[in-house]
């Protein structure tokens, strides 16, 4: 069965990959021309998801065994580990990784073309296809995947890239690449540090992530309730650059990007032959503003849907199963993670939340090891923190 996927992100790329390893014949499409443009993700991950995944070394570009929390009075939490937590990758590697994965296998990967959806009924869709120099060819296909990530670019011609009755956290995210030297790195070197407060930046968060050669990845994250003009994302970074001394480490790439996903993920994902995978079908989780390994899980959810049913079940029937199973397959612990985050970062802009996130950290600080903190923010176990996190959820 003929599959176009637009979109060769993580979630995109790992879904050609399976299918094509399959046997499927599998067109994949990304507007960017090369693998390592725009590697606007942070790209941090637990260190059981990259061997889960199977995500190569040449991929990895730093390990991490620690926690840092700026709080929002400016203190500074540790939590260490004796092996490590995690990797920060190099995005662009992973990008290039999987794209030669693909073709390995036998996807034909169309670099440097933007999808636009033409025509879309329960057997197939049609797509336009326009290249770098603005030729135009169109490609119909028995299922069109929208893997764009939260622009949710396909879903959006629909009209269906809204929440529907599901809240919908949204917000842009901003990084600038550093090059520091051995003295500059080495506060930042084998930890995630964060900084929570409205100090720091209201409503989100900031981060530095290690990288090799010291090179900081340092950013700041938003998420406001609704569209705030003034909130200055780029400013702040420039102030967090500034506060951490530096400012004079030569800034080797600027991007960023969009995040969006439902809380309880009730959405639909799709319309007759059009399926959303990735980012665009809410897989990435904004309390810890982290998507890699949701997005690949998420194509590998997916996969196994398509590759299960017989060939000849219509449309419908397929979008009511792989929306069965994105709900089935999703724990309590996802929804609770999601109104965590929003209660956290749609409330943080006054006093108040900065004392009761510092009075968490605080609480963290004395009891939690750095397991821990990474069971609570990559496994969403909260129940040893019950009713300390209450004030959060209601
Ligand atoms: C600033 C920032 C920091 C982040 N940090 C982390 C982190 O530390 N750890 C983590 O796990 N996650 C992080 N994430 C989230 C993570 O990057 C995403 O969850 C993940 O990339 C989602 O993968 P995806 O394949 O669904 O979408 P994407 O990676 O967004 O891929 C979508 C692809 O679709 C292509 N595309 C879009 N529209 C079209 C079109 N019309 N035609 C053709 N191609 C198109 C794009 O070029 C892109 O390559 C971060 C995100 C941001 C914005």
């Amino acid at each position: 069965m003929s599959v176009l996927i637009v979109g060769a992100g993580p979630a995109g790329a790992r879904l050609a990959i399976r299918l094509a390893s399959s046997g499927w014949p599998v067109v994949l499409v990304d507007r960017l021309t090369n693998p390592s443009a725009n590697a606007f993700s942070s790209a941090a991950l637990p260190i059981e998801a990259v061997r889960r995944l199977e995500l190569p070394a040449e991929t990895w570009s730093a390990r991490w065994q620690g926690w840092q929390l700026h709080d929002p009075t400016g203190s500074m939490h540790q939590w260490w580990a004796c092996s490590d937590l995690g990797v920060v990758l190099d995005f662009g590697k992973v990008r290039s990784w999987l794209w030669a994965e693909a073709r390995r296998l036998g996807v034909e990967l169309l670099q440097g073309c933007r999808a636009h959806l033409e025509e879309l009924d329960s057997s197939g869709a049609t797509v336009r296809l326009t290249d770098a120099d603005q030729r135009v060819t169109r490609r119909r296909s028995r299922w069109v995947i929208d893997a764009t990530g939260a622009g949710r670019g396909l879903l959006g011609q629909l009209g269906l890239s809204g929440s529907g009755s599901d809240s919908l956290l949204s917000g842009c995210g901003v990084e600038w690449l550093l090059q520091a030297n051995d003295r500059t790195a080495s506060p930042w070197l084998d930890r995630l540090s964060f900084f929570l407060g409205t100090n720091w930046i209201p409503y989100g968060y900031g981060w530095v992530f290690p990288m090799a050669g010291h090179q900081l990845k340092v950013g700041v994250c938003a998420l406001p309730p609704r569209s705030l003009p003034g909130l200055g994302l780029h400013q702040a970074l420039t102030s967090l650059i500034g506060r951490l001394g530096l400012s004079s480490c030569d800034v080797l790439d600027r991007h960023g990007g969009p995040v969006a996903s439902t809380i309880h993920r009730r959405e639909r994902m799709g319309q007759d032959s059009l399926l959303a995978v990735g980012d665009a079908a809410s897989s990435a989780n904004l309390l810890g503003g982290e998507g890699i390994r949701h997005a690949m899980d998420s194509a590998d959810q997916l996969a196994d849907c398509l590759l299960e049913q017989p060939a000849s079940l219509p449309s419908e029937q397929i979008q009511a199963i792989y929306r069965r199973r994105v709900s089935t397959q999703q724990s309590w612990r996802w929804s609770v993670s999601g109104r965590l985050a929003r209660r956290t970062w749609w409330g943080l802009n006054n006093p108040k939340a900065d004392q009761r996130l510092s009075k968490l950290i605080s609480g963290l600080s004395a009891r939690a090891s750095a397991q821990d903190l990474s069971d609570l923010l990559f496994n969403y176990r909260f129940e040893r923190y019950g009713l300390r996190l209450l004030p959060y959820l209601i």
